[in-house]
């Protein structure tokens, strides 16, 4: 019996091995077409000040809409564009695009507000990744105070590289925020020393706010430890009234999450620009 259900497990193992394996070599053959038939999306999420309930910037969120699949999140074909390349040229387009739609926003007379557009690593780490931005800066028209990237820890490895990167991109005029803060690799040294503007207080630790007193503790000292760097702090993930509440209270900037918005597309974000939707 034993050894019966083993085969067994052995069995269904190596049958989604197989086809998780032949999926990925699909979705890998879909993706390398993805970019020139027009198939991605941007979706919008509003951050919001705390203190006064305004949106204060978008984060900019990519979607793949496959004609067979629907809406794919990001996170079943960001790693595979990651594996092969792509992610340099579907990371062009999301900056692009992202600066485009953001200008067409100010263009409309609307408030202007930062788009944060996270980066990759291998997007990080391309020589002319300066150059790019300032060009699509120049060809979209979007003044750099307009555009935020998101960097993540891991990035931030190799110091004397990410430091001169960094200066490079925030001379341009551009925010750096720091993504999915405390998951990673983090020295409190590189917080000092890199041009970072912004902490993002990962997820994870917002989730159960309410019921873990150790991610109440991490979050209000990331929160305090931001301020006294002179950091501003903004909060992933906030779904509910407590933690919402939780974070007023310990005095953190801006807060991002399906309690206030989960992401939407860019039409939706100029109604609420427009004073259509109001918190
Ligand atoms: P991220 O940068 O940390 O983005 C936040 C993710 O949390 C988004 O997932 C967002 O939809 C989700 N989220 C927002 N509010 C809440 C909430 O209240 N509760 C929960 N449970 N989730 C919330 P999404 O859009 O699926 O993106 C996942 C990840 O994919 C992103 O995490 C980012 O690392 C990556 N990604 C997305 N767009 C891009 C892109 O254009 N380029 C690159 N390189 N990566 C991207
Ligand atoms: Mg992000
Ligand atoms: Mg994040
Ligand atoms: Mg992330």
């Amino acid at each position: 019996k034993v050894k019966e259900s083993g085969k067994n497990n052995c069995l269904l193992y190596s049958d989604t091995w197989e086809n998780s394996s032949l999926e990925r070599l699909k979705l890998q053959h879909d993706l390398k077409q993805a970019l020139s038939k027009g198939e991605f999306v941007l979706h919008y999420q509003p951050q919001y000040n705390l203190c006064n309930g305004n949106m204060v910037g978008v984060e900019a969120l990519i979607r793949w809409q496959h004609p067979e699949r629907g809406l794919v999140p990001p996170n079943q074909f960001i790693p595979l564009a990651e594996e092969s390349g792509m992610i340099v040229q579907i990371g062009d387009w999301v900056l692009q695009e992202a600066c485009r739609q953001n200008k067409a926003w100010q263009d409309e007379g609307l408030t202007s507000i930062p788009v944060s557009v996270n980066l990759s690593i291998r997007q990080f780490l391309q020589q002319n990744l300066t150059d790019k931005v300032s060009q699509i800066l120049k060809d979209t028209g979007l003044q750099a105070k307009y555009l935020d990237l998101e960097i993540t820890e891991s990035m931030t490895m190799d110091i004397e590289r990410a430091s001169r990167c960094l200066l490079e991109l925030t001379s341009l005029g551009v925010n750096i925020s720091m993504d999915d803060f405390g998951t990673g690799y983090s020295s409190f040294n590189y917080l000092k020393s890199l041009p970072i503007g912004r902490l993002k207080i990962d997820r994870s630790f917002v989730r159960d706010i309410e019921q873990e007193a150790g991610d109440a503790a991490i979050v209000a000292a990331i929160i305090s430890m931001g301020h006294n760097l002179n950091l501003q702090v903004i909060a992933e993930g906030v779904e509910n009234e407590a933690q919402m509440q939780f974070l007023k209270k310990h005095h953190c900037d801006e807060i991002q999450g399906y309690f206030w918005s989960p992401p939407v597309r860019g039409q939706q974000i100029a109604e609420m620009l427009q004073g259509v939707w109001k918190h």
